[in-house]
């Protein structure tokens, strides 16, 4: 049954009945409630009312392997009935000793250590903590500052809002952090004029360095950016020049470079780490969360190298930590996933399916008159969404692009998660990132959905006069 929203009452957040509360913490009163999720199966999800969904973003970028993948239920099923919780002070569990052989392998050279977190937010916190915990015991206590991309995305918790570069959340929360130094992340789309591709990474890469020297390098921690942006940058792929000048920016300062893989990595962009598409990116610390447990359970993990780590022990060990770090049935659930991402080639896979879902994305967009972009790595992947295509005229950000897509997507029986209207350069785009296990028959049946989406979308900004209005 395909999806349909129009045969039932409409409902709002504002007239949510009793027990049915939290969704009113998430959104604006008076805006629709979603459908209430009943099964999922693959790439499908189903609401209780039978209607299907295509997930076509994986969730939130985290349902790498699909839907109730029955290996991974297994996994679950054993260990939740051998042991769910030991405090990992006091015990080691053979499940988190096998992932961090096996995370740290896919992740290769450099990568000797794990630790293992609930979600992506603390996996960055842990990042951040644990380059300021090395800095102090290597004798450079002044390293305190923490440069970031603008825009970028690096949780919700208040630590890594404070390197997260996003005005809305810092409009709200700017007072409660600790400001931290910002550089502009490249564009692939508007690049301005007068400049290449290169030329214009290049110059943000300068930036750093600017910004490193005005700052005092001796009072630089790290720098840390995702090389391939989910929320923030729209899969906007800067060019490989790019990525070799912030590492040797980073080497001439003493400044740690941390990737925040949290979308990118786990297989999704083609290699198990995006930062393996550049030879030259070479990061010193890597946080992954979403496609690792893949939605099965919560997990964040931040590898390292040897180095920092014995540094850190040789002081008395690393001082942080969490009740939920390297829980054994997460750590289990995520060797059943890497599992199933190694058995079924789901790394080679995303190359294979994202150079189909790219050929079927162009094609949407070369139908539609208001997708003026498409870009992405593998099955990391987007659009944007323009008023004016010859002009790469934005949206009003007070229609909502994005949130008016998702509205008409589920009408139409696909899933998209998005962000609110864009806030800058990067334009208001549509994440595409389906679980890596998509078939090219689904492939097909996405560009579909999508493809009625987007008409519908475009009718309604017609019927608004948003498209030809200066
Ligand atoms: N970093 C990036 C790049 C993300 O996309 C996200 C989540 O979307 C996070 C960090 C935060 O992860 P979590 O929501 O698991 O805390």
């Amino acid at each position: 049954m395909s999806a349909s929203t129009e045969d039932k009452t409409p409902r709002t957040v504002g007239d949510t009945p009793k027990g049915g509360s939290v969704l009113g913490f998430y959104a604006a009163k008076g805006s629709p409630r979603p459908p209430r999720i009943a099964r999922g199966e693959g790439v499908y999800l189903w609401d209780e009312g039978g209607h299907r969904f295509l997930d076509a973003t994986a969730g939130a970028v985290v349902a790498n392997i699909g839907h109730g993948n029955p290996r991974v239920l297994a996994a679950m099923q054993e260990q939740a009935a051998r042991v769910t919780f030991a405090y990992p002070r006091f015990f080691e569990s053979e499940q988190s000793i096998e992932l961090a052989d096996r995370v740290c392998a896919l992740a290769g050279e450099g990568f000797d250590r794990a630790f293992f977190v609930s979600g992506g937010s603390e996996a960055n916190e842990s990042a951040i903590k644990l380059a300021r915990q090395y800095a102090v015991v290597t004798g450079q206590p002044k390293r305190a500052k923490v440069i970031s991309r603008n825009p970028s995305y690096h949780g919700s918790t208040l630590g890594a809002l404070a390197v997260t570069g996003d005005a809305h959340t810092q409009s709200i929360y700017g007072p409660m952090v600790r400001e931290m130094p910002k550089v502009s992340a490249p564009l692939s789309y508007r690049i301005p004029d007068g400049h290449t591709a290169e030329s214009h990474a290049l110059a943000c890469a300068d930036e750093l360095e600017t910004t490193i020297v005005r700052e005092g390098a001796d009072t630089v921690l790290a720098f840390i950016m995702e090389p391939i942006g989910g929320l923030s940058t729209g899969a906007a792929v800067a060019p490989a020049v790019y990525f070799e000048r912030v590492r040797s920016i980073c080497d001439r300062h003493g400044v740690l470079l941390i990737y925040d893989e949290i979308m990118s990595g786990a297989g999704r962009t083609g290699a198990f780490l995006a930062a393996h598409h550049w030879a030259g990116a070479r990061p010193d610390f890597v946080t992954l969360a979403k496609g690792l447990a893949a939605g099965y359970t919560p997990l964040g993990a931040l590898l390292v190298p040897d180095r920092i780590v014995d540094a850190v022990a040789g002081s008395g060990g690393f001082v942080h930590g969490h009740t939920y770090f390297t829980n054994p049935l997460s750590c289990a659930v995520a060797n059943a996933v890497l599992g199933e991402v190694i058995e079924q080639d789901l790394v080679r896979r995303a190359r294979d399916m994202g150079e189909l879902l790219m050929a079927r994305l162009r094609e949407v967009a070369a139908r539609s008159p208001i997708v003026g972009d498409v870009r992405g790595k593998g099955l990391f992947t987007a659009i944007e969404i323009v008023a004016d295509k010859a002009t790469k005229r934005q949206l009003p950000a007070s229609f909502n692009a994005p949130a008016r897509l998702t509205e008409h997507g589920l009408k139409h029986g696909i899933a998209l998660y998005n962000r609110r209207a864009n806030l800058g350069a990067f334009g208001d785009f549509q994440m595409i990132t389906p679980p890596l296990t998509i078939t090219p028959a689904e492939i097909d049946e996405l560009a579909d959905l999508l493809e009625r989406s987007l008409r519908g979308l475009a009718d309604e900004i017609a019927a608004k006069g948003l498209a030809t209005a200066a």
